[in-house]
């Protein structure tokens, strides 16, 4: 173990053959329990040699479909068709799970913003801490799923940052193909330097993550594409060697988001009408969406507009937003340059 040792246990011995489920135990004093503890589901399937595989969901807890795929993957999958380990946890947040919420209750912290994490501080650092010093030094690759929660819709899609080694951008270009989403997003991220991604990404390992719904809802073709990427890529990885439906053929379009430009900001706090679906083709300077100002008789709507042309990532529609808050993302044709 690593340098600061974890304080959480985890009842399963990652080294076993063969499938086990449990929980991690991440202790946490409350006023019913000084010795309580939060218990947080992992599932690992183990068989014979081959790569070790993380698939993580509930890193934020309203964002559904990688709850449901990837618990349901760990439900179904049997250990005698696996060569290598597969490490699942479908609802890595438990508390925000429980809570329908991005951030979790205990501690109001956004996991995806804990990374490297740390051993002694709040249950959302000291989760991070563990994935990051206990699990991924075991891992080769990870797909990290998630949704766009309550804020925003996405575009269904894969998404991973722009790597430097030739052969690890095919790599995991390929990985994304296979995976199998409508799109898959070369992106420069607001804040990326706290996330998982960037923990897995600084051990060099083939790191996907995903986009696959939204707006506070169950996609169900988002469902569709998360339980059916998962299979994919572990047939990919040659940790499976399942057969797929006969018609299962996805192709993926591989897209960018460069920089700032991308991205358009609510400049005032308002109720926000957006003018487009995700998916949606649009041009730089079109209205993103209408800012409202209801409370206030006469006041004029403040028109959003997008700074590019593209295809709409992910589109705002929680109704109200903060000042600052992405109303809307533009995603370009991967033009296979350095971002
Ligand atoms: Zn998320």
């Amino acid at each position: 173990m690593a340098e600061a040792a974890s304080r959480i246990t985890a009842e399963i011995d990652f080294d076993q053959q063969g499938r086990q489920a449990g929980y991690l135990r991440a202790p946490l004093s409350r006023n019913t329990s000084g010795w309580g503890v939060i218990e947080i589901p992992i599932v690992v399937v183990k068989n014979g040699s081959g790569p070790t595989l993380l698939f993580t969901g509930g890193i934020h807890g309203d964002e559904y479909e990688p709850q449901i795929a990837v618990s349901e993957l760990a439900r179904t999958l049997d250990p005698a068709t696996v060569q290598g380990r597969v490490i699942m946890l479908p609802a890595v947040n438990i508390p925000a799970v429980m809570n329908d919420t991005r951030l979790s209750p205990v501690d109001d912290r956004d996991m995806n913003r804990c990374f490297p994490g740390d051993p002694r501080g709040t249950f959302s650092e000291m989760v991070a801490h563990y994935l990051d010093a206990v699990i991924l030094p075991m891992v080769d690759a990870s797909v990290d799923l998630h949704t766009a929660g309550h804020s925003s819709d996405a575009a269904l899609s894969t998404n991973m940052h722009y790597i430097a080694d030739p052969d690890g951008m095919a790599r995991t270009l390929a990985a994304a193909e296979a995976f199998g989403a409508p799109y898959n997003v070369v992106f420069s991220g607001v804040d990326e330097g706290a996330t998982l991604t960037s923990s897995v990404e600084r051990r060099g390992i083939l790191s996907l993550g995903t986009e696959v719904g939204g707006w506070g809802r169950v996609n169900i073709e988002g469902v569709r594409i998360a339980r059916r990427g998962l299979r994919r890529f572990l047939n990919f990885m040659e940790v499976t060697e399942t057969g797929l439906e006969e018609d299962d053929d996805p192709k993926t379009r591989h897209m960018q988001v460069s920089d700032r430009a991308n991205y358009s900001f609510a400049p005032a706090a308002g109720l926000f009408e957006p003018c487009n679906l995700a998916g949606d083709t649009v041009r730089s300077g079109d209205p993103a969406g209408y800012l409202h100002f209801v409370e206030d008789v006469d006041h004029e709507p403040i028109k959003v507009t997008y700074k590019r042309d593209g295809v709409l990532w992910m589109s705002a529609g929680p109704g109200r937003v903060a000042r600052g808050d992405t109303v809307a993302v533009v995603m370009n044709e991967y033009t296979g340059g350095r971002l």
